[in-house]
């Protein structure tokens, strides 16, 4: 079982398993082929016309992708730091708008997530982290929450150095294969059977991860805007997206190529197949060559 540590910087740590009991596999398992074949009614055009968009992205909860430097080079990341690697940093201007931003908003944020990459290698990471905790001081009950790979002893040192205020959710990564990722290079759009697939139905990544601030911009989740990274088209919201706004726009353009599309829930890992390599669908092999194309274009 996998379990994941959450700590609050320089107090206790906490942890918490979720997955299910063995003994209860068989069960749990034909629970999730029955919601797997039920989500795939739900995405459908005809489905999505009649019922609407299945999930809604959270303006509660927000993760913010500040680079997408990374010192590991995990098969199947869904930020595409391995895939597709460089140095993109989000600039403290964006954080700084975001805050003023959300201060001007009626409704705090309930959770604020801090990712990547490998968050804690931004070049200023310690003033991002200032700017948020601004965030704190206001509303106090804002969980901020710095999600890292806990990979080596720079990200170790910065971890030392954390505020007060700061949870971390700490992977304890060692190495580049993930066995338990799911296979986020599949595009849907790939498989025949997707091939009447509304993809601005999204997944829950959108409603319980909340909505994505990236280099880019703001997206329904920070997943889309690693998608739009590679995709080069620069799609994302430039200032704070109101709560009327669902985003399901660049839900349809990124969801196509997600391979957390198809399921559309969360999948316990006991029944995840076990990933050992990289997969790429014919999409993503096109996509990562034009973005490698277009790197070399603009050195
Ligand atoms: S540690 Fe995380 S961000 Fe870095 S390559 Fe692995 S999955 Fe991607
Ligand atoms: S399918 Fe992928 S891109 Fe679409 S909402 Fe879910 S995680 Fe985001």
């Amino acid at each position: 079982m996998k379990i994941w540590n959450l700590q609050k910087s320089n107090q206790t740590t906490f942890r918490y398993p979720k997955d299910y009991p063995t003994k209860y596999i068989a069960l749990v398992r034909a629970k999730f082929a029955v919601k797997k074949i039920l989500r795939w009614v739900r995405v459908q055009k005809l489905s999505t016309m009649m019922l609407g968009g299945q999930y809604h992205t959270s303006h509660e909860l927000i993760e913010i992708d500040i680079t997408y430097q990374c010192n590991l080079k995990c098969n199947n990341c869904n930020r595409s730091s391995a895939q597709a690697p460089d140095n993109t940093h989000i600039n403290l201007s964006q954080i700084v708008n975001f805050v003023e931003q959300s201060l001007q908003r009626k409704t705090p944020w309930k959770r604020i997530r801090i990712l990547g990459g490998e968050p804690t290698l931004h070049p200023e990471f310690q003033s991002i982290i200032e700017q948020l905790l601004v965030l704190k001081t206001h509303h106090p009950d804002t969980v901020i929450e710095l999600v890292t790979n806990g990979y080596g002893r720079k990200v170790n040192a910065a971890l030392e150095n954390l505020p007060e205020g700061i949870w971390v959710e700490n992977s304890y990564k060692t190495g580049n294969v993930q066995p338990s990722f799911g296979p986020f290079n599949m595009a849907p759009q790939d498989s025949v059977l997707y091939k009447f697939a509304d993809y601005s139905n999204g997944c829950d990544i959108a409603s319980s991860c909340g909505m994505g601030l990236t280099p880019q911009g703001y997206y329904p989740c920070a997943v889309a805007g690693g998608i739009d990274r590679v995709l080069g088209l620069h799609r994302g919201r430039q200032s704070l997206p109101s709560p009327s706004d669902e985003m399901r726009d660049l839900m349809d353009i990124a969801c196509r190529l997600c391979g957390r599309f198809y399921d559309g829930h969360y999948v316990p890992e006991k029944l995840r197949p076990s990933l050992e390599v990289q997969k790429n669908s014919r999409s993503w092999d096109k996509h990562y060559q034009d973005w490698a194309k277009r790197r070399i274009d603009i050195q």
